[in-house]
């Protein structure tokens, strides 16, 4: 079990405010933030309570279903509770109550969702129901707020780079996005995991305890001076040309060569190939020395990240991206700061040099409550919010063009999307306004 990110009331604002309580609990995480803003502004926002509780992942190698579900329900109420308890004098309930509907594990969606119905009900407020990559995407938009980075205005693109989901988003508004590119296969941070597993020694995975971050132990343990081990040029330069063709040399082959360009559809990316290439690579050289394993490493998140890069780069040369100023990573793996450095320079090699990267603090990469706090109120200041008899969604795509899998009753606005489900009510504006 790990516990993140704790917060309390001291950084909350004092004045007349709205406040939004939060909880995400879609796979591992179990997350509960308390967000205010004053009531009649969106320019500021302070969290007064933030907390993140990882569910133990150690013994089955990565995230269980069941074992996050019980890690939910062992640990969301107290959450909860101590939540309530970090509200500041004066404000005795939040005026609105924000949980992640979807996409992810609908039991332990649920988990969330009937706590948020619950308490919404007890305290006779409204309830929204939160697109999780939506709010992944809307990240720098509060970070901005909260006076912790970069925002980023309408229309940008959005690489989501997670455990459950690798997407290049274009945002027009706050619920208009087309997605550009989808995995195929599996997530990058799927990948990584993978990688992970099989590179990590056992006594660097002895240390994790039970919750392991497995990610960021990678990063780590590949990257042990940060940046002075960043070494990396982009492809076409003088430098890159004559690493390949060392490591073709070393390498008797290019072994590591995902089957990516099996793929060439600008709207896919592929990252099962290069796990197994990594596996059997490996299980080819049992003698392998443990430089050579991070090595290994290094070269697969190389591949995997330039895998990205070059969609957004590709999206970025294309008509449909006029008025395109921003670049945000978001997601787990966007905490990762070799992607980071690769993908600004990938961009500035591209000649993208004007294109601004916007790379949310870690602690906001990974699944956390305060992102789906931010995504709910800025629907609820748009006008909506959910019916109480809503269900959660597994699959949830952010594209208005790809129809949901929700049973229910579709929203009044268009077929798929933000908007594309059951359960959405609309208000009169003038009431927050
Ligand atoms: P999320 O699904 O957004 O919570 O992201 C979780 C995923 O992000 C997992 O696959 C992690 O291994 C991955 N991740 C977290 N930190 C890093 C990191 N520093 N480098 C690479 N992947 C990471
Ligand atoms: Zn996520």
């Amino acid at each position: 079990m790990l516990l993140r990110l704790p917060l309390r009331g001291t950084q909350c604002l004092s004045r007349r405010r709205f406040t939004t309580l939060a909880i995400e609990s879609s796979c591992d995480d179990t997350s509960v933030a308390i967000l205010h803003t004053p009531h009649h502004s969106s320019t500021q926002a302070s969290l007064c309570f933030h907390e993140t509780i990882t569910s133990a992942n150690r013994a089955t190698g990565g995230i269980h279903p069941i074992l996050s579900l019980t890690s939910h329900r062992r640990h969301l109420a107290a959450l909860v509770q101590r939540a309530v308890s970090a509200l500041p004098a004066g404000v005795d309930k939040p005026d609105l109550i924000a949980v992640t509907r979807g996409p992810g594990m609908v039991s332990s969606l649920a988990v969330g969702l009937d706590m948020a119905k619950g308490l919404a009900v007890a305290w006779g407020r409204p309830l929204i129901g939160v697109n999780h990559m939506l709010a992944h995407a809307l990240t720098p938009r509060l970070i901005e707020r909260l006076g912790e980075g970069s925002g980023a205005e309408f229309p940008f693109l959005t690489l989501l780079v997670s455990g459950g989901h690798t997407m290049l988003l274009h945002s027009h508004a706050l619920t208009e996005h087309t997605v550009i590119a989808g995995s195929i296969d599996i997530a990058v941070g799927d990948m990584v995991d993978k990688v992970a597993r099989r590179i990590l020694p056992p006594d660097v995975l002895e240390m994790q305890g039970e919750a392991v971050a497995y990610g960021k132990v990678l990063e780590e343990f590949c990257f042990p001076r940060g940046e002075e081990d960043w070494r990396y040029s982009p492809p076409g330069t003088t430098e890159r040309k004559a690493e390949n063709r060392t490591k073709h040399e070393r390498w008797g082959g290019w072994k590591m060569v995902p089957p990516l360009q099996l793929h060439p559809r600008p709207d896919a990316f592929s990252f099962s190939g290069l796990g197994s290439a990594l596996e059997r690579y490996i299980d080819a050289n049992p003698a392998i020395e443990v430089e050579e394993t991070k090595e290994l490493g290094r070269e697969a998140m190389m591949m995997a990240f330039e895998h990205v890069a070059d969609r957004a780069v590709a999206t970025l040369k294309s008509p449909q991206a006029e008025g395109i100023k921003s670049l945000v990573i978001s997601g787990g793996v966007a905490s990762n700061r070799f992607l980071r450095y690769l993908i600004r320079r990938y961009l500035d090699q591209a000649g993208f040099e004007h294109v601004q990267l916007v790379c949310p603090p870690v602690k906001y990469c990974t699944d956390n409550a305060a992102m789906i706090a931010w995504a709910g109120l800025e629907l609820w200041k748009a006008g909506w919010h959910t019916d109480l008899g809503v269900l959660p969604i597994r699959r949830w795509s952010l594209d208005n063009s790809v129809e949901c899998e929700d049973p229910g009753e579709r929203g009044p606005e268009q077929k798929g999307g933000v908007l594309g489900v059951s359960g959405w009510m609309k208000r009169d504006l003038t009431d927050f306004q």
